[in-house]
Formats: structure tokens, sequence, C-alpha cells
């Protein structure tokens, strides 16, 4: 076991640093302000080859790994960021890279993939319905065989970026649940085109991670065309838990990133500020053991991922420590951040501070993309074998 990096992972993460203190914490106060969608550092992202870190060389990647994607949103993140860069990671290289590249047809590697690496096209993930978010397994969204394709019907809620993307991963039932003997038969994925009749979408209004928006998508007799599955037809669930497996690495590396950027912003804060006398308040203990118990467990969280990555990589069984880390990292994030923004006093609620902005965007991961319950629920049944309770 070898925890020491590689010349070129730490060039990558020079290299990241630099592009996520150029897009800093102004850049990301006004696009929050106004709502806007990090495009322009998106497209800077992709220039410098790392949304297609973890693809295949031959379709325009680094040939690297997961390890070295986690580092670099890692650097980008802590950079001014916070955790709402690392949603870009999971739409584009994950449900768009990873399920392409493992599950796609060769057309789809060929022609979508390089787009994708290149910034040209933008990807989200339809799998949340009103009545299937924890238990994905309900999902209704139903594609009909019509003997060219398919014809979709069906609602999904909270939907990332959609008006960003060119591509959506779509998992909807092919066979109705009443009519499998196991429920997680009769799951499939599909990649379509946003733009497409039958597809309409609706923004939400939300609490934070204000530059990438969630909507409602609606299918009204959606064409879907037959090269536009991913994977195997009806046998998608155990493909698609294998993509979103990945989704919780680049979760995780954000929330690292996003905890290193508010405890340094505290803690500049807290080196400054006097209030009793001559001692800056970064001196009392108070102040100080809260954050350093933030960095200790998000140092862990970050090391949990790394393995993660590295299992993930070798192509062994990762789940376990990829939801681990997320957990630890989520909870971390919570309370690491809200004690950088008690240690600014009344200025942590400025939004001049941008401490505000990392504490509502990094609440989202909390419950999504998987929640806390149900990571406790994984490991209580898969890692501890007790029984299952629901
Ligand atoms: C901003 C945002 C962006 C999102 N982006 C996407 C996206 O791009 N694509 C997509 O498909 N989805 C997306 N989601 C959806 C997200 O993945 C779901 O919100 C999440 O999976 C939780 O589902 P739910 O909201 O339906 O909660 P529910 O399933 O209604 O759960 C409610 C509560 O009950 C708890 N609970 C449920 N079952 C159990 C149990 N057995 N034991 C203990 N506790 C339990 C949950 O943990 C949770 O706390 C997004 C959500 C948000 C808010």
């Amino acid at each position: 076991m070898d925890f020491r990096l590689s010349e070129e992972q730490e060039l990558m993460i020079e290299t990241a640093t630099r592009i996520g203190e150029q897009y800093g914490v102004d850049y990301w106060r006004k696009l929050d302000e106004a709502g806007d969608y990090p495009s322009e550092m998106w497209q800077a992202i992709c220039d410098a080859g790392f949304c297609g870190v973890a693809l295949a060389e031959e379709h325009g990647g680094a040939g690297l790994g997961m390890l070295e994607m986690a580092l670099i949103v890692e650097a980008l993140c802590k950079g001014g960021a916070g955790s709402t860069l690392s949603q870009l990671f999971m739409l584009n290289p994950i449900f768009g890279g990873v399920s392409i590249s493992k599950y796609g047809s060769d057309e789809m590697r060929r022609t979508v993939l390089p787009k994708i690496i290149s910034g040209e096209i933008g990807c989200c993930m339809a799998l949340t319905e009103p009545d299937a978010g924890t238990n994905s397994l309900e999902v209704r969204t139903f594609a009909e065989a019509d003997g060219n394709g398919w014809r979709l019907n069906g609602q999904k809620i909270w939907i990332s970026a959609v008006p960003q993307a060119e591509k959506m991963l779509v998992i909807a039932r092919t066979k109705k649940k009443e009519d499998t003997v196991r429920k997680t038969d009769g799951i499939t994925m599909f990649l379509i085109d946003v733009a497409r009749e039958g597809v309409s979408h609706q923004a939400i209004d939300k609490v934070g991670t204000r530059c990438v928006p969630a909507s409602n998508v609606f299918f009204d007799n959606t064409p879907v065309h037959g090269d536009e599955l991913v994977g195997t037809l009806h046998g998608g669930w155990k493909e698609l838990l294998d993509v979103l497996n990945t989704e919780r690495i680049v979760t995780t590396a954000g929330l690292v990133g996003a905890v290193h950027l508010a405890l340094g912003l505290a803690v500049d804060y807290a080196n400054q500020r006097k209030i009793f006398g001559e001692r800056a308040i970064s001196s009392y203990q108070g102040l100080q053991f809260p954050l350093a118990q933030a960095h200790a467990e998000i140092e862990c969280a970050s090391a949990m991922n790394h393995k993660a990555a590295v299992l993930f990589d070798a192509g062994e069984e990762f789940g376990g420590q990829a939801n681990m880390a997320k957990l630890i990292a989520a909870q971390a994030a919570a309370e690491g951040i809200e004690r950088a923004m008690q240690t600014m006093g009344g200025m942590g609620y400025a939004k001049e501070m941008h401490v505000e902005r990392l504490w509502r965007d990094a609440r989202l991961f909390r419950f999504a993309p998987i929640s806390e319950e149900m990571i406790l629920n994984y490991i209580s049944i898969h890692e501890l074998g007790m029984a299952r309770g629901y």
C-alpha cells in the first residue's frame, strides 16, 4: 500500500489548483447570484483534458483512472467552486462517460464520447421520479417497444442541468413491475437527445447549487431510437448501480475540496480578527477544535475515497468504500462549513465572505445522490450482515 502520489499526479493537482483558483470564489459568487451555469470554467477543465481523465485514450481521454479524477476534483473545488462543481463531473464523465464507455455501443463510443470529453456536448441523467427517489426500483417511466425502437412516457423530478445538456441518460422500465418476478428485472438505460419531440422540462426553485438548475422532466410519447439503448435491455439495474457508485467518488472529492476551502476562509478570517485585546480569535480553542475536527474527518473521508477509486481502477468491488467515504464527507462538510460560518460571526452570513454559498450547496449531499440513511442501511446489511428492515 503506497499512499504517495506520482509526479504526474502532482502535476495534475498543480494544474487543477491553478484552474480552480483562476475561476475562484468571486467567479462563483457572480454565477450564484445570477443563477448561471459555469460554462466557461467547464470548457477550461475540458481543455486541460480533465473531463476525460479516466476515459480511454482512443476516445480522446487520458486513459488514467478514477483516483486521478478524485484528485483533480478535490483541487478544482478547493480553488473556489466548492462542492457544486463536482456535479458537472457526475453529469459528464460519469453519467455520460462511464455509462457509454462501459455499456454503450461502439457507435456511441466513437461519436458521443469524444464530444463529452472535449466539452462540445453536455449530459444529464434522469432516474428520480416523484414516487421513486430512495426507492429507485419504483420508477414508472415506461419505454414501450414500437417496432423501430421505443415510445417513452412518464415524469422525472430533480434532474440536474437539463437546459445545458444535449444528451440525457434515461432510466426507464421496459417491463412493468407487476410482470416481473424480481423487481430489478425490466429496468433499461437509454441515451436520448434532450431536444426531442415529447420531451419538456421545467425548473424547480431550490435552496442552493444555484449554478446547476434542477428540473421536472416530462416524456410524452417520446420516440427512442433502436440504437439509443445503453447496456442490456431489461437488465440495466446492475449496470446503473455500477455507474452510480462512481458518482459517489466524485461527490466525496467535491466535498473534500469544499471543506478545505471553507476552513481556509475561516482560518484566514480568524487569524486577522481581534475582539478582546490583541490576540486573534483563532487562538480560542472553542473556535479551533470544531475546525480541527472537520479537518480530521475530511482527511479520513478523502483517504477512504482514494481507496474506493484505487479499487475501482483495479476492477475490484468498491461500493462499500465509496459509500462510507461519501457518508463521512457529507457530515464533515455539513458540520465543518457550519462551524466555518460560526467562526466568522456575523460576517459568515455575508455573501462577500463566500462561506454561506458553500454551506447552502454542500447541504444537498447529505441526501443526494444517495442519502445518509441509505448508506447506513447499506453498511448495516452488506458490511455488518444485519437483516434488511425495509
Ligand atoms: C438539487 C438536486 C439535484 C438532483 N439531481 C438529480 C439528477 O440529476 N438525477 C436524478 O435522477 N436525481 C437527482 N436528484 C434526486 C436525488 O437523487 C433524490 O432526491 C434522492 O435520491 C432522495 O430521494 P427523495 O428526494 O425522493 O427522498 P425520499 O425517497 O422521499 O426519502 C425521504 C427520506 O426518507 C429516508 N428514507 C427512505 N427510505 C429509508 C429507509 N429504508 N431507511 C431509512 N431512511 C429512509 C431518506 O433517506 C430521506 O431522508 C437530485 C436532487 C436534488 C435535491
